[in-house]
């Protein structure tokens, strides 16, 4: 069966999905998105979703054309029609068609649209042994120019570490802020364990709010594993006991290696699979249900 995807209140099969070419989504990145999960047919993280959304429309000014109820449905109604029970739904809000210049008023209406794929990012084996990871040159957007807090359409910052960490053999690129400190991954928000307390860049660097981030400090705080957000450095990477990312295609990630030095003893620490294992848990059984 071909995808369908909703546009604006319409469901569309895949090859028939389309949005006008002056959509300011397109011409200028002038649009907000969101990567959700499906796990066994439940929304993972749902409501925490849209508000990140709604953070992010808030961010640069961008009014939703449909109510919160309205976007919530449609989300549910094309995750329904495509009938997948595992599987990654974007999300993306954009200005809208306007003219071919920047001016955002020119945008009359913003267009919604919902696509719902199948994803596997990492193998099985992968979660199991690690990944290496490099840090970019590529310095994150400082907040003073564009908040990276807003999860918008121009990913040029992160696709330009993502190519470096391609040069790099690898899968994924640190990316550190303006003054040097670690911020987090072209995709993924990073952790680190050291002497048992997990260790993450706090919310005032230039970072996206992670909802995997969050739910992971839940969790482990739950567990009764000591959390901190703090200032990080390259030489705390460096010289941590474990490490890993977070995201909602990544999940949890181990990291074994950063910038050619081995992390721990080299293979995922024992915090890591815990909090892997924990994670595991909860994906399947919290999340609103859209297939029964
Ligand atoms: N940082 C960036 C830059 C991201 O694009 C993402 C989303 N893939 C994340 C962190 C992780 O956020 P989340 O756990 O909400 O997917």
């Amino acid at each position: 069966m071909e995808p369908k995807v909703y546009i604006d209140g319409k469901l569309y099969p895949k090859s028939e999905a389309r949005i006008s070419v002056f959509d300011h989504g397109l011409l200028y990145g002038d649009g907000v998105f969101e990567g959700i999960r499906v796990y066994s047919g439940r929304i993972f993280r749902f409501t925490e979703h849209i508000d990140r959304l709604y953070d992010s429309a808030a961010g640069i000014n961008l009014d939703l054309p449909i109510s919160r109820e309205e976007l919530e449905q449609a989300v549910i109604d094309t995750v329904k029609a495509n009938g997948l029970k595992d599987s990654y739904i974007r999300l993306v809000v954009t200005r809208g068609a306007g003219d071919l210049g920047l001016d955002p008023r020119k945008c009359s209406k913003g267009t919604v649209v919902v696509i719902v794929d199948k994803i596997q990012l990492y193998d099985e084996r992968l979660y199991q042994e690690g990944i290496p990871i490099i840090t970019a040159s590529t310095r994150r957007i400082a907040p003073d120019m564009l908040s990276q807090k807003v999860k918008s359409l121009n990913y040029l910052n992160s696709i330009l570490a993502k190519m470096e960490a391609n040069l790099a053999g690898v899968s994924e690129a640190l990316m550190l802020d303006a003054n040097g400190y670690v911020a987090e991954c072209s995709a993924d928000n990073v952790f680190i364990v050291k002497k048992g307390v997990l260790l993450t860049p706090a919310p005032h660097f230039p970072i996206l709010p992670g909802i995997t981030r969050q739910t992971v400090m839940e969790l482990a705080a739950e567990d009764g594993i000591e959390v901190a957000e703090v200032t990080m450095t390259l030489q705390d990477v460096y010289t941590a006991h474990e490490c890993f990312l977070t995201g909602t295609g990544a999940e949890l990630i181990p990291v074994i290696k950063v910038d050619g030095r081995t992390i721990g003893a080299g293979k995922p620490g024992p915090v890591t699979g815990r909090l892997l294992e924990l994670f595991r848990k909860l994906r399947t059984t919290a999340g609103r249900e859209a297939i029964g």
